[in-house]
């Protein structure tokens, strides 16, 4: 899981607003462009060659 600290500072790469932790904690989310930014060895991987669109 990623700190919420550290998630508070964290923003999308592509429209510059705040993620959220999907609940398995591997996955960042953000509620604006629904990209999902996968999370590797608790490192949150802010690519957008790496996210994933999830619209639900
Ligand atoms: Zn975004």
């Amino acid at each position: 899981m990623i700190p919420q600290d550290l998630l508070d500072i964290l923003v999308c790469p592509a429209c510059k607003k705040p993620l959220v932790q999907k609940e398995n904690g591997e996955s960042l989310k953000c509620g604006e462009c629904k990209r999902v930014y996968p999370v590797r060895d608790n490192i949150p991987i802010l690519l957008i060659d790496e996210a994933t669109t999830d619209p639900t």
